[in-house]
């Protein structure tokens, strides 16, 4: 009864005062008008991708990069086709990437489907992003991931992201039928040794990629080598076109840097 008349006082509260939340990056008391569910700090701090960006990953450029085309991309040709992300990896990234991941807030990927959507809506109109991608598809995480995690982050925010912008997403087209090392210290030529062969597409699903064009989503993009894999992966089940969409990107690095 003291729980039930507790409960109750609060729903009295939340409707004289706007139900207070938490910033999802630093944990601050925020109010629920505060769009990405972020504070004013954790807002400003963020590291959103600017005007010049890679013309074929979509990570944002240096000022010591003259050109349209990111170091990364001029050392290792990419699979995919074009690719889009809303921030560069940085400690408040990590920081919403890292309690998405491993804290158990499966309530965030919400958040960052919504970043994404507004991320391609910025660029392209709800008729055209549904015009250009017949299907979204989220990195797979592999079961045993899976089953501990409770989640596949990818798919919850492939969900968010398609609320906002109507392409559908399908979470059972793609399966991670390899458990792989963790990619964080390895070299580029590593991570697509240690990715090559993890991803299958779903036998029985094989003939709707037929000439299809695909919006790949994940929360991170370092070198590509995952979507890279996946990428040829769909290409040779006869894809057209493969994009990707990613919440943080890690930074243009000039080699040896
Ligand atoms: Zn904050
Ligand atoms: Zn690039």
């Amino acid at each position: 009864m003291k729980d039930f008349l507790t409960k109750t006082a609060g729903v009295v509260l939340d409707l004289i005062y706007p139900p207070a939340l938490y910033c999802i990056c630093c944990g601050k008391i925020i109010d629920a008008s505060r769009p990405y569910r972020l504070c004013n700090d954790c807002m400003d701090s963020m590291k959103w991708i600017g005007e010049r960006i890679c013309l074929k990953c979509g990570k944002q450029l240096t000022e010591h990069n003259p050109g349209d085309i990111c170091f990364s991309c001029r050392e290792h040709p990419h699979q995919f086709d074009r690719g889009y992300t809303c921030t560069e990896y940085g400690t408040h990234e990590r920081a919403i990437v890292f309690a998405l991941k491993y804290d158990g807030r499966a309530d965030i990927a919400e958040t960052i489907g919504e970043i994404m959507a507004d991320r391609m809506l910025a660029e392209f109109t709800n008729d055209e992003l549904t015009g250009m991608y017949d299907v979204v598809l989220p990195v797979p995480v592999h079961q045993h991931k899976k089953r501990t995690r409770g989640y596949n982050q990818a798919a919850l925010i492939a969900v968010g992201f398609s609320g906002r912008t109507g392409v559908i997403s399908d979470a059972g087209i793609l399966v991670r039928v390899k458990e792989t090392h963790v990619m964080r210290s390895l070299s580029p030529d590593q991570r697509r040794e240690n990715i090559r062969g993890a991803f299958a597409v779903r036998k029985h699903r094989a003939e709707e990629l037929r000439g299809r064009n695909i919006m790949l989503i994940d929360d991170i993009y370092t070198t590509g080598a995952t979507i890279d894999e996946i990428a040829s992966l769909l290409k040779k089940a006869g894809a057209s076109r493969v994009d990707f969409l990613s919440f943080a990107s890690g930074a243009d690095m000039v080699k040896g840097e």
